[in-house]
């Protein structure tokens, strides 16, 4: 017979631990016409049996209670040895057993059938957790992680799963992150640091009280469920810090009394998020999920439910901010700024948003959408008699992988018949930094094109000298973080310098936030081309835009 063949229909191994004679002939007899039987009368004749044939056995049917070594005694000493990982455990259990059925997933048994058994039931359950363990094998997932030895990220979901639906009692999650974990990898090399996770997951275990489950769910993230913590988790647990004296930040995001009929993963999630909001702060090692993340997260959530549907439905709109030159004393530019007028959520301003989308994509959206709606204004205001001023539009990081983007541009503003010097681009220096190579290209060939671009937000903590250098720019807008300051501390200064650098690359100036008309006078005094800021006019809507226009264009 070909092997190939003779392998697919070989039955599979059972090994059967029961110590009632009849419970474990009835279960045999259930089981001789899709497995290969294999019985044992105690916890210790079972161990043997796994010892002698653990190459063979799929699957272990396993009784609680039993003379010599019982149920929970075989799984503790099951787990000593990593050959036998591979096989799991179905525990039988009376129907009352529940504190068991707790205990027994928590020694790492795969899932339980209660006594008596339904037949169907009880194959189909060997079944699925056979086919479970053999296509996790193939798939390359273990259940436990080969260098920490805890669970496997997808094991820790099953297993946390499994838990919370037969427990109702309170626990908590704490997943752990080690801080700036890439740089460390970089200074100490791979093999260091894979020393220092395995400590590192030692030293957790020993030292959080009450954990029932441990999971390694990122490269440098583990999940601890525990027992629900009286008085709660205030300080990062002590013992955590190596024997070499080696410095590094470990932080903490817990999520308490959790929810047991979420995902596990959605559990995580929570304890992931509260760890995300401590990122880089330096005076906080620990966050829990609270109230208020969880309002953001259903916020959100409700945005990302409806957002497509709104640009659909054309909730997004633009608002114009004038830019008023310094030289004419006429406004001579606009900024376009998105709003979302929302039927729940009402008016909101692109901070509530445009974040959200620059993590979900979405913004690429919005910005071509954008993109359209002032070509459209622009050509309607021609066609209407009211002077025009160019209008500039924020692009997002994203928009940059969009190979075409100056192409599509381009297009836009042919179809619509505009003169490309109506049409300017802002970018950040932050992009640039991500992306440097497809930056560069893409603001070159709009420039090719005839479009302007401005650089946005200078000044605001990205500012390095390497972008002014080396990307096609014609206006640096300085922060209003800038004038801000100056103000506050009459000390323009640094606003001068920024003038000066721009005068020398031969960029015109745009000053943001301006709102009294001493900043005014200053920054004419310093030899600004232009400034944008409520002392002229906030975002206006197209309508009164156009009203601001008729007036204010020389
Ligand atoms: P930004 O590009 O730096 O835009 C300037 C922000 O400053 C605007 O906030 C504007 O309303 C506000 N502002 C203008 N003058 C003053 C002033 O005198 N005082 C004060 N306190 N604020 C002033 P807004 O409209 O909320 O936009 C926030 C940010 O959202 C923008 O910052 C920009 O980064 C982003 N954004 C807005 N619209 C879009 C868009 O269509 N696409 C993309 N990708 N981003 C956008
Ligand atoms: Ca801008
Ligand atoms: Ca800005």
């Amino acid at each position: 017979m070909n092997r190939e063949i003779e392998t697919t229909e070989r039955k599979r191994t059972v090994l059967v631990v029961e110590d009632n004679e009849m419970n474990r002939e009835i279960l045999t007899e259930l089981l001789l016409d899709d497995y290969e039987v294999l019985e044992a009368e105690n916890g210790q004749v079972g161990l043997d049996q796994l010892y002698a044939r653990y190459e063979d056995i799929s699957l272990v049917m396993l009784d609680c209670y039993m003379p010599v070594c019982d149920g929970f005694e075989f799984l503790e000493r099951k787990r000593e040895d990593s050959r036998f990982d591979t096989i799991p455990v179905i525990m039988m259990t009376a129907s009352s057993e529940v504190d068991d059925e707790i205990r027994c997933l928590e020694l790492g048994a795969s899932d339980f059938v209660t006594k008596p058994y339904n037949a169907e039931v009880l194959k189909n359950r060997m079944m699925s957790v056979i086919r479970l363990r053999e296509s996790s094998a193939v798939l390359g997932y273990l259940e436990s992680d080969l260098l920490t030895g805890l669970y496997s990220k997808e094991y820790f979901y099953i297993k946390l799963q499994q838990l919370l639906q037969a427990s109702g009692a309170s626990y908590d999650i704490l997943c752990s992150d080690v801080e700036n974990f890439r740089g460390m990898n970089e200074r100490w090399g791979t093999a260091r640091c894979d020393e220092f996770l395995r400590d590192l997951a030692d030293r957790m275990r020993k030292n959080i009280p009450g954990i029932v489950l441990g999971g390694r769910i990122g490269a440098d993230v583990f999940a601890f469920l525990t027992e629900h913590r009286e008085g709660g988790w205030n300080e990062v647990p002590a013992g955590l810090a190596g024997e070499d004296g080696s410095r590094f930040v470990v932080k903490f995001g817990v999520y308490e009394e959790v929810d047991h009929a979420l995902p596990a993963a959605a559990l995580c999630d929570r304890a992931t998020l509260a760890l995300g909001s401590i990122k880089r702060k330096f005076h906080q090692d620990i966050s829990h999920y609270d109230e208020a993340m969880q309002k953001k997260q259903l916020l959100e959530q409700q945005i990302e439910e409806s957002m497509e549907q709104s640009l659909r439905n054309g909730e997004f709109k633009v608002f114009y901010q004038p830019k008023h030159d310094l030289h004419s004393d006429h406004t001579g530019g606009a900024e376009a700024l998105v709003r979302w007028i929302h039927p729940e959520l009402g008016f909101m301003n692109p901070g509530v948003f445009i974040p959200l989308f620059e993590r979900n994509g979405f913004i690429t959206q919005v910005d071509l959408f954008i993109w359209e709606e002032v070509c459209k204004e622009l050509r309607r205001c021609l066609d209407n008699g009211i002077p025009v001023v160019p209008v500039s539009v924020n692009a997002s990081r994203m928009d940059f992988e969009l190979p075409d983007l100056a192409e599509r541009i381009a297009d836009m503003a042919d179809r619509y018949g505009l003169d490309r010097k109506l049409l300017h681009i802002e970018v950040t220096e932050s992009m640039y930094i991500d992306n440097p190579k497809q930056i560069a290209e893409t603001l070159e060939k709009l420039h090719t094109y005839g479009f302007q671009v401005e650089l946005d937000d200078f000044g605001s903590g990205y500012s390095s000298l390497t972008s002014l250098n080396t990307l096609r720019l014609d206006v640096m807008k300085l922060d209003m973080s800038m004038i801000r300051h100056a103000a506050a501390t009459n000390d323009y200064s640094l606003l001068r310098f920024a003038a000066l650098l721009a005068d020398g690359m031969r960029l015109k100036t745009v000053v943001e936030g301006v709102e009294t008309m001493e900043q005014v006078t200053a920054l004419r005094v310093l030899g600004c081309d232009y400034v944008q800021g409520y002392f002229y006019s906030k975002p206006l809507p197209a309508k009164d835009f156009e009203q601001y226009l008729a007036e204010h264009v020389a």
